[in-house]
């Protein structure tokens, strides 16, 4: 389809146009808001906008119900009730400004790891981060426990890069593209577009997900898979293409740690760790002159395969050895996990010959000369159009972090990452994860009144680096990198309630919360989360967790039990930046960032958490945040997004640096830089020479290119890491053989989970239930028409989804005699839910499953408590707990990935009976008092009284 000439397809209905950017999902579209008289009339998507060049889903559409919702808060709240009762009063700014920096004045003289600071699903994590680090206490994260940290974590391990913010299918060329568990929310626009390009090409697209909806509704091919064995049916696909040598040899050699050599000694502390010589060198096997030599040894030929033994006796393999005994094996024939996945022997065989006979035989060349990192020249590009994408479905469980790395050994298997057709990086990735931090919470990481003296989260290389005391205790309040979860790379959010009820590893004061649902549907166990936040100590009659300050927009579930709420602006009322130092909107052949503005000014008393966050941080005289004399450093955040530096002429926005104007990564601040972003369309792109286009990993163009924009001072080429050294050696500590050593009770199952070779075992919330008793998986998906909980109060939305049926098989409802509308008790090892059914025949025969988020608490978000979603709608929260069922000796794991501690939503097993019919889903919970809303219209009408 031709998009020139371009045609008005609408009537002018503005005096003015502003163009910015989306925030109804995480996609952050180009919009252009129509205003007329002072008020929004209509938004479209920006023609222009490099991610999604006009496209604008329903969500965007309806930006202008979310920004008149009468949810809005409309000043700060002091509570007045009890906690969860939703009885507040207004107050100042001044006043709650006051009581924030007393409260956290108090905590950060005396001892601020009792603060804990955690954000949900915002894009300003490079301020928040940055905060409190200054603040100093160890206690941050954002949402990304909770929702994908398997797959961020092994994508950087293994391939320096993951899907969505850091790549993405190379939709103008890939002739198969296999999805695994995606949303049909996820990255909305730029995917649906990438589908349709796919469709118009007749390229191949297969999606695996045990719900045929959204993405998979459209894909050429559907495989139902059951949830949880997606890991288990990408090594039987390793198998076939290993059995039938379908593997790119020389990409392998040259692009990955396959002939790495790994030592074998079993009973020492070097087992299974990389062979180096004394200067700390990986050394290979040269196959001619049959010595080891240090890698990157001119002119040598590395063997792959053979067992050899070094000149001080000890035996060492190359990798990819290992990886070729490991997944040959029978035991991962398609025959030997038809049961497990669900999917049948053929279409395993079927789908990685499609995926062989793609790669191999209709392998593409781009006629660009390149010239590697090791100095070779190469005439031209080969591309292996064989693309993949996952997420959350993929993720979200206990198995998710091997799961992921699995699939990305199969793109490094095939040769089909960043190459042209493949899966492509997004700047400023990739990124080793050597060049990320360690992460810092130990205690000589920080003291009263001073900075953290380094980032929060990172990639731990060893135990040595966890954020443990001298007992082997947690440092941090979320227990992440700890021995329960040592790769927490983001954090565990999930856990921070729970922690901070228990005072396990400690007590806190005040829980510091933004933008995170978590008395509701961001949280596991939600009728036991509301129960923490209101537990009082009986011997204090104080709450457990004694403050909570919480920002909010909207008067969401979570604000009820905050003391203090600090109500934000909507997405059209503030500056954001949309940073490379944080979650980047790049596109594989652009570096590219973008801003929000103010198009409309607040018509309340609020004001945008970022700002807020600056002026609490110049109050406590926090380092970075005032100068020496106590005086604010930034006006407000717009001021910090032009001038702060987080390193030497490295600043939040990439594009206009310098005093003119005319430099892009590296450079002066430049005052006018704002300006020049909202006169570009609110986005800058800077185009990726085409020399540096793909193979960035190993590409010296690129890695020039990296320098040059700021993203590294030295050139940062990655490894592909299929066989990952750091976690043999939480296996040696778990086997006593390295300091330090693993507790005890951690030992079975590090050395369980911990291969450094991807594996698959069984998801630990389905391994530790009767599977007779819970028959069934039961998971959620989220919906086209909604981001979560965020559109939970707007009026067009609300139209689409108000409340959510519990999917069911046709096979089991034919066992059951269930028809649609009829109700059912659905029981977990953690609890029961009543709710109302539809019949289904495209999901896996197995699994059940709902819409996320729709179901809402009466009396929240300014709706009517009758509403469909406080009566209808319903949570499957209610049916998973933070831990997992008690072991024998009585302990209980939280109930996530042992390696990352990404929440498991989808380990869920549950059985279901047919109930009486009923007018409401239970559990319900007494209606929550609205925090003084504004007046609630009876009905909302497009371009007319908003809120009367
Ligand atoms: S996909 Fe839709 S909601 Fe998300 S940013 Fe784009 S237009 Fe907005």
């Amino acid at each position: 389809m031709n998009s020139e000439p371009r045609v008005a397809l609408s009537r002018p209905v503005a005096d003015e146009v502003r163009k910015t950017t989306c925030y109804m999902c995480a996609c952050r579209c180009g919009i252009n808001v129509h205003l007329k008289d002072g008020k929004i009339r209509y938004i479209e998507g920006n023609r222009d906008h490099p991610v999604n060049r006009g496209v604008l889903c329903a969500k965007g559409s309806a930006g202008i119900m979310q920004h008149y919702a009468p949810a809005r808060l409309r000043a700060p709240l002091k509570r007045v009730g009890p906690r969860g009762s939703g009885q507040f009063q207004e107050i100042s700014w001044e006043e709650a400004l006051s009581t924030a920096t007393q409260w956290l004045g108090h905590v950060r003289h005396t001892d601020p790891k009792k603060l804990a600071f955690f954000t949900g699903r915002d894009q300003s994590q490079s301020l928040t981060g940055f905060w409190a680090q200054q603040f100093g206490t160890p206690n941050y994260a954002a949402h990304g426990g909770f929702c994908s940290v398997n797959m961020a974590a092994a994508g950087i391990m293994t391939l320096g890069g993951a899907f969505w913010e850091f790549g993405a299918p190379d939709w103008e060329r890939t002739k198969l593209f296999v999805m695994f568990g995606v949303a049909e929310d996820h990255d909305s626009n730029p995917i649906k577009m990438g589908i349709g390009k796919l469709k118009q090409r007749g390229a191949r697209f297969v999606s695996v997900n045990p719900v045929r909806t959204g993405y998979s509704a459209v894909a050429d091919s559907w495989i139902g898979i059951r949830p949880g064995t997606d890991g288990l049916l990408i090594l039987s696909v390793v198998h076939e293409l290993l059995r039938a040598r379908k593997i790119d040899v020389d990409y392998l050699a040259r692009y990955s740690n396959a002939s790495w050599l790994v030592i074998d000694a079993p009973g020492t502390a070097e087992h299974g760790l990389f062979a180096r010589d004394g200067e700390g060198r990986v050394l290979v096997y040269e196959t001619v002159t049959e010595r080891p030599v240090p890698l990157g040894t001119k002119g040598a030929r590395a063997a792959l395969s053979g067992r050899f033994e070094l000149g001080d006796g000890r035996f060492v393999v190359p990798s990819f050895q290992l990886l070729a005994e490991k997944y040959l094996d029978p035991k991962y024939a398609p025959e030997a996990v038809a049961e497990e996945t669900g999917v049948s022997a053929d279409v395993i065989r079927g789908l990685a010959a499609e995926i062989a006979r793609v790669a191999f035989d209709e392998a593409i060349i781009v006629e660009q000369p390149w010239t590697d990192v090791h100095g070779e020249r190469h005439p031209y590009f080969v591309g292996r159009p064989v693309s993949f994408h996952a997420m959350r479905g993929l993720s979200a469980h206990s198995n998710g972090f091997q799961t992921a790395r699995a699939l990305h050994m199969l793109q490094v298997l095939i040769g089909a990452v960043d190459c042209p057709g493949a899966f492509r990086f997004e700047p400023p990735y990739p990124k080793p994860m050597t060049a990320h931090p360690t992460p810092h919470g130990k205690a000589e990481h920080f003291g009263s009144d001073k900075p953290l003296s380094g980032p929060h989260l990172g990639f731990p290389r060893g135990p040595e680096d966890l954020l443990v005391d001298a007992e082997g205790k947690p440092t941090r309040i979320d227990k992440a990198f700890s021995w329960d979860a040592p790769i927490a790379a983001h954090g565990m959010m999930h856990m921070v309630i729970a922690n901070a009820h228990a005072g396990d590893p400690y007590p806190i004061d005040v829980l510091f919360m933004y933008m995170a649902n978590m008395a509701w549907n961001s949280s596991m166990n939600t009728a036991g989360t509301m129960k923490m936040l209101t537990d009082k100590d009986p011997e204090t009659g104080e709450y457990r967790i004694p403050k909570i300050i919480y920002s909010d927009a909207y008067s969401s579930e979570m604000v009820a039990y905050a003391d203090l709420v600090l109500p934000d602006t909507t997405y059209l009322e503030r500056y954001d930046c949309i940073s490379l130092l944080d979650r980047p909107i790049s596109e594989p052949d652009a570096v590219q960032d973008s801003i929000r503005w103010p198009v409309l000014e607040p018509d309340r008393d609020v004001r945008a958490f970022q700002t807020v966050l600056l002026d609490l941080g110049a109050r406590l005289k926090l380092p970075g945040f005032a100068d020496n004399h106590g005086h604010p450093l930034y006006k407000d955040y717009a001021d910090y997004i032009v001038r702060h530096e987080r390193r030497p002429g490295i600043g939040p926005l990439a594009g206009f640096r310098g005093t003119n104007g005319d430099r892009a990564g590296r450079g002066a601040a430049n005052p006018h830089q704002l300006e020049r972003y909202i006169e570009n369309g609110s986005f800058f792109s800077a185009h990726i020479p085409l020399e540096a286009q793909f193979m960035k990993h190993a590409n010296q163009a690129y890695q020039d290119f990296a320098v040059r924009m700021g993203f590294f001072d030295t050139p940062q080429p990655v490894t592909f890491q299929l066989y990952l050294e750091p976690l043999q050696k939480f296996r040696l500590s778990a086997d006593g053989l390295r300091e330090p050593v693993a507790p005890e009770t951690h030992r079975e199952r590090i050395l369980q989970a911990f291969d450094p070779l991807p594996q698959w075992y069984r998801p630990f919330g389905e391994a530790m239930v009767d599977r007779e008793s819970y028959p069934y998986h039961a998971i959620t998906q989220r919906p086209a028409a909604m981001y979560h909980s965020w559109g939970s109060m707007n009026a067009w939305l609300r139209q689409i989804h108000a409340k959510n049926p519990l999917y069911v098989p046709r096979p089991i409802c034919d066992e059951l005699g269930l028809v649609d509308g009829d109700w059912v008790w659905v029981t977990s090892s953690h609890g029961r839910i009543k709710v109302e059914i539809a019949r289904m025949e495209a999901v896996n025969s197995r699994t059940m499953w709902t819409w996320n988020a729709i179901g809402k608490r009466a009396g929240t978000w300014a709706l009517d408590a009758n509403a469909p979603e406080a009566t209808k709608g319903f949570l499957m929260n209610h049916l998973i707990n933070e831990l997992l069922p008690p072991r024998s000796d009585g302990m209980r794991w939280s109930n996530s990935d042992p390696i990352t501690g990404q929440a498991a939503w989808y380990d869920l097993r549950v059985r279901i009976e047919k109930a009486e019919a009923g007018a409401v889903s239970e559990p319900h919970f007494p209606a929550i008092a609205q925090p003084e809303p504004e007046p609630h219209p009876v009905l909302l009408r497009y371009g007319q009284e908003w809120a009367s």
